[in-house]
C-alpha cells in the first residue's frame, strides 16, 4: 500500500530524509481523479527519480465562484490503486485546514504571463495555482517536479515562477496524453462534442503542414471546426507566441495554438504547438 502523508511537516521530513539518503526526489502535484495523463507524469518522475511523491489535493483557492470545486472528482483510493500499479513512494494529501491555516495570506502572482487566456477568464486561477504550487514545492522539497503540456499556460507560469523565486529544482514538461479519438485526457468528462477541440488543433496543423504561416489563416481553420460544432461555445481561440503568450502574425518559426470551450456543461481547454519546439 503506498502511504497517504497527511500533514505537512510529516511530509518534508520524509522527503528530507530519502534525499539525505541521496536518492533524486520526483514530485508531481494533482488534484486526484486520475487518469493517463497523470500517470504518464509519474511514469517520467519513476524514470529520473528514485523516488516520486505525487500529491492529490483539489486546490480551492484556484477555483472562482460558481466553478466546479464541489462537483470536481475525488477518488482517493481509486487513484492509490493506479499510482501503484505505476509505482509512487508517498501519496501527499492534505486537507485544505492544513494547506491553509487559519489567518493564511500570503500569495504568489504573475502578473504578465496570467492577463490573458485562463487567467483573464478565470480571475485568481493562477494566483492560486501558483500559490498552492510554490506552497507544494516548499513542503516536498523536490529534485524534479513534472507538469503537462495540455495545461499550457500553467506551465509557463509555474516555469516563470520558479525561475523568478529561485527555487532550486528543475522543472518538466510531458506531453498530453490523449485518447485514441484525440480528445485530451482529462478528470472533466466531456465526449462527442468535446472532440471538437482536438479536431480544431489538427485541423490547424495540417494547413501548417501544408505550407500556411498567417496566423489569421491558421485560427480561421481552427474557429471553423469549433463553430460548426453545435452546443459548443468558445471561450477563446488565439494562436500566440509560445513563451510570451503575444498573439502572432505568422506561425514563424513556431506558434501554440490555444483554445477553450464550454461543451455540454463542462468547460474544457486543449493546445497545440505548430511548428519545431524552442531551442
Ligand atoms: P490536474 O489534476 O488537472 O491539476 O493535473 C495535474 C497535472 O497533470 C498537471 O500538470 C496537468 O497539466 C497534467 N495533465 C492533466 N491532463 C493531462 C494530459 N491529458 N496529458 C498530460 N498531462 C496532463
Amino acid at each position: 500500500m503506498i502511504p497517504i502523508v497527511r500533514g505537512c511537516r510529516e511530509m518534508t521530513r520524509l522527503a528530507r530524509e530519502w534525499r539525505g539518503a541521496g536518492a533524486a526526489l520526483g514530485f508531481v502535484p494533482t488534484m486526484g481523479a486520475l487518469h493517463e495523463g497523470h500517470l504518464s507524469l509519474v511514469k517520467a518522475a519513476r524514470a529520473r527519480c528514485a523516488r516520486v511523491v505525487v500529491s492529490i489535493f483539489v486546490n480551492p483557492l484556484q477555483f472562482g465562484p460558481g466553478e466546479d470545486l464541489e462537483r470536481y472528482p475525488r477518488d482517493l483510493e481509486g487513484d492509490r490503486e493506479k499510482l501503484a500499479a505505476v509505482g509512487c513512494d508517498a501519496i501527499f494529501s492534505a486537507s485544505a485546514q492544513e494547506v491553509y491555516p487559519q489567518g493564511f495570506a500570503t500569495h504568489v502572482v504573475n502578473e504578465r504571463l496570467s492577463a490573458r487566456f485562463e487567467g483573464a477568464l478565470r480571475p485568481g486561477h493562477f494566483r492560486g495555482v501558483l500559490t498552492v504550487v510554490a506552497k507544494l514545492l516548499h513542503v516536498v522539497q523536490p529534485d524534479v517536479a513534472f507538469f503537462g503540456q495540455k495545461d499550457a499556460q500553467q506551465a509557463l507560469v509555474i516555469r516563470r515562477m520558479v525561475a523568478d523565486l529561485n527555487m532550486p529544482l528543475e522543472i518538466v514538461v510531458c506531453p498530453t496524453m490523449r485518447e485514441p479519438d484525440g480528445l485530451a485526457m482529462s478528470s472533466r468528462k466531456g465526449r462527442g462534442r468535446a472532440l471538437a477541440l482536438s479536431r480544431a488543433l489538427a485541423a490547424a496543423q495540417a494547413e501548417y503542414a501544408s505550407g500556411e504561416r498567417s496566423a489569421a489563416a491558421l485560427l480561421a481553420r481552427a474557429r471553423r471546426e469549433l463553430e460548426e460544432t453545435r452546443g459548443l461555445s468558445i471561450d477563446y481561440a488565439a494562436l500566440v507566441d509560445p513563451q510570451t503568450l503575444a498573439d502572432l502574425e505568422r506561425c514563424e518559426p513556431s506558434g501554440l495554438l490555444l483554445v477553450a470551450a464550454r461543451v455540454e456543461g463542462t468547460r474544457l481547454i486543449d493546445n497545440a504547438l505548430l511548428g519545431p519546439p524552442a531551442g
